[in-house]
């Protein structure tokens, strides 16, 4: 992109390095010293000024931020009649401004094009016609028709027709996928080959598209928390700035030197090269589909001591298959499932969805049920034909009909229920109907992830379940994941990601579910699975997976480590040759004018360094 310099950002450094410019030239080629003294006084005022005016209103509301420094010898190089130094001052600071500004103007940029693919138009079935509406005008309900080559406009069920579905836009999958009846499609992927007819089932507002614009969105206004590592450096090096201006005017009573000092101390690399790295590694997370939130998660996750995992849909794909259907007492197995099919068309568990999917192969129709409540992480209830039914984990459902059915039923379930399975308990009233037996794939990628944690220094890895232990203990090995919390209710898992918070810092819980949202706040860093999971989760999490890509977890930490690691660096060098620097100039033995051509040097080489952090 061309750098586009009469820009509101880009004008004042444009306007410094003409002025620095001419006055070297008229100094060089027509030996005129004086000419360029004016000309370098003008462009220190007339640049300096807008700096020193807003560094002084950030001070009257209290920001002391590494920008003091720049005002201050902007300031004195003013006072003591040296122009050419300040001049290089104001370039250096609204240089380093304008680069900050490109940067984030190039990141919102990215969410225009985002909102510009954003589905617009929708075409409604009415009166036997289809109707070219708004995607705002949809209601739940609604038929649309889809074309080839048309976005999918809001998310929705696929009623007739087939096509190659094409969801590279949400999920990041290259390969398209075949939709046909019965499927549910996402807006913002593109129908590529058929005409479809689809029922919406979300508004546009609340469909897949727009709340990833929305992640997104929240994810570059969270602007401030980047600077926070800087200003931790900021903090120290503004009052050592100060002492090495006594300790230079002490030496050479020459208020020269106290310029030289604040020159070469211009802290650029605090006020630029963090920012510029902690962006670059932000920037470098989100090519590979992990959204963050913010500097302070990317810094954060680098350094993860204690990593905590979601069961079903984080370490497991979360799209059980149902095995079996075994009924009790006489009931026939298509009675239990079409009962529990029912209820669970409510709810957005996973297993609910696999109940329905399975229900509606034997039946046209499924029945809407009463009364519907669901204990996220446990179960749902709710009332058919004027019966209350029960579906849910074995505790949940022992629990609400007051009655052990694990010890009633030990053998039976022993013999139908191997480890691995998810087992699910229909109930009617407080008589149990049957069992529903689930298989979940654990994702291939979890064990690989998990060594790699290990090899990154992660010391403590656990999984928090929902689930029974039998199953859970079943995928914690195969993950290979030596510590399990089985049958925990959302806030339980609060509490254990707080205990772990008092032996680790910092501890990341990574988790799809509504019952996971509370444990995702909770833990220093919450990491959740965007492509299936639920948007509560990753609303309440700090990094979002897009992709449904278990080995990004290990990518943001290896991400967010190179990153802290050159942001460290560039921070090292910068405040290491600036102190060199610092005490040559206050012995007096650097000119101003010289110590600004220096400390410039400087700061292109830590620029360059922090620019590495986007490979
Ligand atoms: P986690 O993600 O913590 O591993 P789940 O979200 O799978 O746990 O919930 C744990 C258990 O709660 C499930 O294994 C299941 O027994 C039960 N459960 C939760 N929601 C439902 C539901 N809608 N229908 C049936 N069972 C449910
Ligand atoms: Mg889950």
């Amino acid at each position: 992109m061309v750098l586009r310099i009469f820009d509101k950002e880009h004008i004042r450094p444009f306007f410094a390095l003409i002025g620095l410019f001419v006055g070297i030239c008229s100094f060089v080629l027509f030996d005129d010293r004086l000419v360029a003294h004016e000309i370098w006084m003008g462009t220190l005022i007339i640049g300096g000024l807008p700096i020193v005016w807003q560094t002084a209103r950030g001070m009257a509301r209290g920001i002391f931020a590494s920008d003091i420094v720049a005002m201050m010898a902007i300031i004195t190089a003013v006072l003591v009649d040296q122009p050419f130094a300040g001049a290089v001052v104001v370039l250096m600071q609204s240089g380093g401004e304008a680069i900050e500004a490109y940067g984030f103007k190039r990141a919102s940029s990215s969410l225009r094009g985002l909102l510009e693919r954003a589905p617009k138009r929708a075409r409604r079935k009415g009166d036997g016609r289809f109707d070219e509406v708004d995607v705002s005008e949809v209601r739940v309900g609604d038929i649309l028709l889809v074309r080839p080559g048309d976005f999918i406009p809001v998310d929705g069920t696929i009623m007739g027709g087939e096509a190659e579905i094409d969801e590279s836009a949400l999920t990041g999958e290259p390969i398209p996928r075949g939709k046909k009846a019965g499927d549910r499609v996402l807006s913002g992927s593109i129908d590529l080959n058929g005409a479809l007819e689809m029922r919406a089932d979300r508004l546009s507002s609340e469909s897949q598209y727009a709340k990833i614009v929305a992640l997104v969105k929240k994810a570059q206004e969270e602007k401030a928390p980047i600077q926070r590592l800087a200003d931790r450096y900021a903090v120290l090096f503004t009052p050592l700035t100060l002492l090495m201006c006594a300790l230079g005017y002490w030496i050479t009573r020459d208020t020269t030197a106290v310029l030289a000092v604040l020159v070469v101390a211009t802290p650029c690399p605090l006020i630029l090269a963090t920012p510029l790295a902690v962006m670059c590694g932000i920037n470098r997370a989100a090519d590979a589909g992990i959204i963050v939130k913010g500097g302070s998660a990317i810094e954060q996750v680098a350094s993860i001591q204690a990593a905590l995992f979601d069961k079903t849909g984080t370490i497991t794909f979360g799209e059980p298959l149902v095995d079996a259907v075994v009924p009790l007492n006489g009931e026939s197995a298509d009675r239990v499932l079409y009962h529990a099919a029912v209820l669970e068309q409510y709810s957005a568990h996973c297993i609910a969805k696999s109940i329905v999917k399975r229900g509606l192969e034997s039946h046209e129709v499924l029945g809407t049920p009463s009364d519907f409540h669901e204990t996220p992480g446990r179960g749902v209830s709710g009332k058919i034909d004027g019966e209350v039914y029960l579906v849910g984990s074995s505790s949940f459902v022992s629990e609400q009909t007051g009655i052990d059915w694990m010890e009633r039923f030990g053998a039976e379930v022993d013999r139908i229920y191997s480890q691995d399975k998810v087992l699910i308990l229909v109930a009617k009233g407080r008589d149990l109907l049957g069992f529903i037996v689930l298989s979940d794939r654990i994702r291939p990628a979890a064990p690989a992830m998990i060594q790699q944690l290990r090899m990154l220094g992660v010391k403590e890895i656990a999984m928090l379940t929902g689930d029974s232990r039998k199953n859970a203990e079943v995928i914690a090995h195969l993950a290979g994941i030596g510590q399990v919390e089985a049958e925990l209710l959302p806030e339980e898992k609060v509490g254990f990601v707080e205990k772990m918070g008092q032996r680790y810092f910092p501890v990341m819980m990574v988790g799809d579910g509504i019952n996971d949202a509370p444990a995702l706040a909770t833990a220093t860093v919450g990491m959740a699975m965007g492509a299936s999971g639920t948007a509560v989760s990753a609303e309440a999490a700090d990094i979002v997976i897009l992709f449904d890509d278990l080995s990004k977890v290990a990518e943001a930490i290896s991400i967010g480590r190179r990153m802290l690691y050159i942001a460290k660096q560039s921070i090292g060098i910068g405040i290491g040759l600036s102190f060199v620097l610092m005490c040559v100039a206050a012995s007096g033995m650097v000119p101003p004018a010289i110590g600004a051509m220096l400390q410039e040097v400087i700061d292109v080489a830590v620029i360059l360094n922090a620019l590495r952090a986007r490979e």
